[in-house]
């Protein structure tokens, strides 16, 4: 029979290894690399998906009030 202890070692234990297989799944994934703007569409350096901080900003500051909304798109 196990203890509250064990079973608390246990779940954690088992958040940390679905983590590091998370961690480690995101730094196999190939990098993606971009050659404009995903948000105003100008030439972009080293393949960075926003050509400025405040189109990165813009973008995110829109994606998230659509998913705030429940607005589905792309
Ligand atoms: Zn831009």
């Amino acid at each position: 029979m196990s203890d509250i202890a064990d079973d608390a070692d246990k779940r954690i234990f088992d958040a940390v290894t679905n983590a590091v297989e998370a961690a480690s799944r995101a730094a196999n994934k190939p990098k993606q690399y971009f050659t404009d703007c995903n948000w105003c569409g100008d030439p972009t350096e080293d393949g960075a998906q926003w050509c400025s901080p405040d189109c990165r900003n813009d973008a995110w500051r829109y994606h998230t009030t659509l998913k705030r909304n429940g607005i589905k798109h792309e």
